[in-house]
């Protein structure tokens, strides 16, 4: 039996009639962008993530912009973020001409380490932008009190982590934003791309409504240069289909990681794990495997059908676009050794017993 990395028809499918009646209705109405279906989603939206204020955009990574815009990140400004993530948390900082600095992850959470953020503090450090990677909280607490200590803002890249808390705070009601994707691959997703910034500072929330649709704050008058990073009703609606779901989806990813947990243990791998007081959500179920054989277990595993994938294969220090950073391999040695050792297995919320247990009996098989 083949088993998919993920397989996000099978929401769909369950949900086919509602999200066809909501097509059916905008449809009908013409109204397309913006609007009360997006109003409405941005409401159970905040409500779901205990913060104040919550703004439908365009994608994950347009969020991530608009939230650097309205803080100010400007040109010589520099903005600490990991190194392990994608590439949209560092691009964006790069796409505002503010200076990415790189801090290492710590190895057991893949998230951004707090003890190595004040050395990398320098007076041009204006934000930090920790990453709540495969859907567990970085650790918030010791982010925060530097952040406060260094009078820095804090922008939490929660696209792999709605519905994940740090010691009962949702990911994303923590820092000044928190930015979310909707991307297909994400716990909340929909049928295309959208994302959301959430916050619990109104002036700064009217800030981010107005640079989304390029600074009005009326028609045609505009009072800063924004940019289009406006979210579809079509988008809104669907996503309202599914919010008031995501708990279970939640719930049915943890249920997963747990089976794999046990059934795993024997094996010559590290199996991930939630840090104290983290409430993990598991976006991915990602694996370490030592000795070099990440790869060999890769060709084993695409050889019996299995899904998997690797993330992220080249940390972000090292891409291309960023040798003007000046970085070289070593720079940040745990980065480069998760970059190596990582796999991600097939856990999706609909995934089936049956499915599992043939991707267990495949990592088994694999070191008999
Ligand atoms: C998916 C993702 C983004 C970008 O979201 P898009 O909706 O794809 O633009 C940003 N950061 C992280 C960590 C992500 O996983």
């Amino acid at each position: 039996m083949s088993v998919p990395l993920i397989d996000i028809s099978r929401q769909h499918s369950a949900l086919s009639e509602q999200l066809r009646n909501v097509f059916a209705t905008h449809l009908g109405s013409g109204a397309f962008i913006l609007g009360p279906a997006v109003a409405t989603f941005e409401q159970q939206l905040a409500s779901h993530c205990h913060s104040h204020f919550a703004l439908g955009v365009s994608s994950g990574t347009d969020a991530l912009v608009l939230a650097l815009m309205a803080l100010e990140i400007s040109p010589g400004d520099e903005v600490i973020t990991s190194p392990f993530t994608f590439f949209a948390s560092a691009g964006s900082i790069a796409r505002l001409g503010a200076k990415p600095v790189f801090v290492d992850i710590d190895p057991v959470t893949f998230n951004l380490d707090p003890r190595k953020i004040e050395a990398a503090i320098t007076g041009k450090t204006k934000a930090i932008m920790p990453v709540h990677l495969f859907g567990q909280c970085a650790d918030m607490t010791a982010i925060m009190a530097i952040a406060r200590k260094h009078k820095l803002k804090v922008i939490e890249d929660a696209a792999q982590a709605i519905g994940a808390r740090d010691h009962d705070r949702p990911a994303g009601s923590i820092g000044d934003v928190g930015c979310l994707s909707f991307y297909p691959t994400k716990n909340l997703s929909a049928l295309g791309d959208a994302g959301a910034c959430t916050t619990n500072d109104e002036a700064l929330h009217k800030r981010m409504a107005m640079l989304r649709v390029h600074g009005e704050s009326k028609r045609y008058y505009h009072d800063f240069v924004g940019g289009n990073f406006r979210l579809d009703a079509l988008q809104a609606a669907f996503l309202s289909v599914k919010l008031p779901r995501l708990d279970s989806y939640a719930t049915h990813r943890r249920v997963h990681a747990c089976r794999y947990h046990e059934l795993l243990a024997k094996l010559p791998i590290t199996l991930p794990q939630a840090a104290e007081g983290q409430h993990h959500v598991f976006n991915q179920y990602t694996v370490r495997i030592p000795g070099g054989r990440r790869d060999a277990l890769r060709e084993h595993l695409t050889q019996r059908s299995i899904g998997h994938q690797v993330y992220y294969p080249v940390p972000l220090h090292l891409q291309k676009c960023f040798a003007y950073l000046g970085h070289s391999v070593g720079s940040f040695p745990q980065t480069e050794l998760a970059c190596n050792e990582v796999l991600s297995l097939p856990i999706f919320p609909e995934m089936t017993t049956a499915e599992q247990d043939e991707v267990v009996t495949a990592l088994r098989a694999f070191w008999s």
